[in-house]
């Protein structure tokens, strides 16, 4: 049976028409198919390599860590230079009320956590959540996604969960004194890249500390550089009380962390002990990993390269066909007239090698949010070849 038979017959889809390209290998901005063709990855596999593939200082410390030990032990118990490594460099660039990390193995894992978080430690059970957000597709995380047609299905789910309009002040008139958390995406991804106004989250942030409610910000996509600073929150002078990270963290490795104060955290270690444990989460090999990761991206000017995407594709994106470019640094959506014309010109890029991508919540919009590592080449060339696809698309 060849991969491609086993993979239609024996790996669950999760849609009718999957990519299906036949993966070979991959290494920087390209991957490369069994049939020996070469594809620009304009996506970063959904905001994950933001390094590239297989990058070198990510593979030497793969290699390090699997020489020395796999998984030991399940979480929070053996010392591991790893997790200490990691959890030590990544608390060095937050603020000072961000120094504890909670280590899983995927984004909606950190959401899972960060929520239960927020309610033992405050004693309180209301959810604020946005329309159109996604944090995930577990339980938990579902029950805060913003539409109705993912949730739906699966209900009932987390009561005591409120909804509002995302940069909408109607949110402040239902945080209160109930209230556990409020959770968002500095911008919003899946839901079309929609960054939130940096008043209206200043005004979030003052009423979540007027009421002793916490803030959850979920960075999972936007972290790392992806939309120019190390974290998006930086650049709205607003420090979340609970911080959920994961996709590019750990250089193409599985795992994510939410990251509290020590105070916060207090309540995982009482009533009873041991009330958010996992196997797996920090597992060494990511750990070392994610180390490796932001080290190399601390050691470079990452923020003017995500700047030079945004620059370089405002210049390029431009003319019939275009409604809108939207977000910030390399995490850009490009807004199209229709959801056809869309669906055309992200066809014909694809036959021409570059992969583009849709975001879940929006079939209008194009995806744009290649490796940061992108040379100016490989981003100019990509970005007109693009351009010419919209006007190939528009006079058929
Ligand atoms: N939150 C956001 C903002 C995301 O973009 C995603 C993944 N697209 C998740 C949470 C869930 O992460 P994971 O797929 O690793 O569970």
């Amino acid at each position: 049976m060849s991969d491609s038979d086993s993979f239609y017959r024996h790996i669950a889809q999760t849609s009718s028409e999957p990519m299906g390209l036949e993966i070979d290998y991959a290494e920087g901005c390209s991957i490369y198919t069994k049939d020996g063709k070469q594809y620009t990855d304009f996506i970063s596999g959904i905001a994950v390599s933001s390094l590239g593939h297989r990058h070198p200082n990510v593979l030497k410390a793969i290699r390090e860590q699997i020489d020395r030990h796999l998984h030991v032990m399940v979480y929070g118990e053996y010392i591991q230079t790893a997790q200490s490594n990691f959890a030590k460099l990544l608390c060095d660039q937050l603020p000072k009320n961000l120094d504890r990390v909670y280590f899983v193995n995927s984004g909606t894992e950190a959401i899972e956590g960060a929520l239960k978080l927020a309610k033992k430690s405050t004693g309180r059970q209301k959810l604020i959540a946005f329309h159109n957000s996604y944090h995930g597709d577990t339980h938990g995380s579902l029950s805060v996604t913003g539409r109705r047609i993912y949730r739906d299905p699966y209900e009932p789910l987390l009561p005591n969960v409120f909804f509002s309009d995302f940069n909408s002040d109607d949110v402040l008139d239902i945080i209160d004194e109930s209230t556990a958390a409020v959770i968002l995406e500095p911008i919003q991804g899946e839901g079309g890249i929609i960054p939130a106004e940096k008043e209206w989250l200043q005004r979030v942030q003052k009423k979540c500390r007027d009421t002793g409610s916490l803030l959850i910000f979920d960075e999972i996509q936007t972290g790392f550089f992806r939309t120019g600073s190390l974290f998006s929150f930086q650049q709205y002078d607003v420090v979340p009380d609970i911080l959920c990270l994961a996709k590019a963290m750990a250089g193409g490795m599985p795992m994510g962390v939410f990251v509290s104060s020590s105070s916060i955290f207090e309540a995982f270690k009482v009533n009873p002990p041991l009330n958010h444990v996992t196997t797996f989460g920090g597992h060494p090999v990511s750990a070392a990993a994610a180390y490796a990761n932001l080290s190399t991206l601390l050691s470079d000017d990452f923020e003017s390269k995500a700047f030079h995407i945004e620059k370089k594709s405002r210049e390029i994106l431009t003319g019939p066909g275009i409604v809108e470019l939207r977000g910030r640094g390399a995490m850009l959506g490009l807004e199209l007239e229709s959801s056809e014309l869309t669906a055309k010109v992200v066809r014909n890029c694809f036959d021409q090698g570059v992969i583009l991508g849709w975001t879940l919540h929006s079939n209008s919009l194009i995806r744009i949010a290649p490796p940061l590592i992108i040379d100016n080449e490989l981003l100019t060339d990509t970005l007109k070849l693009i351009r010419k696809a919209i006007q190939t698309a528009i006079q058929d």
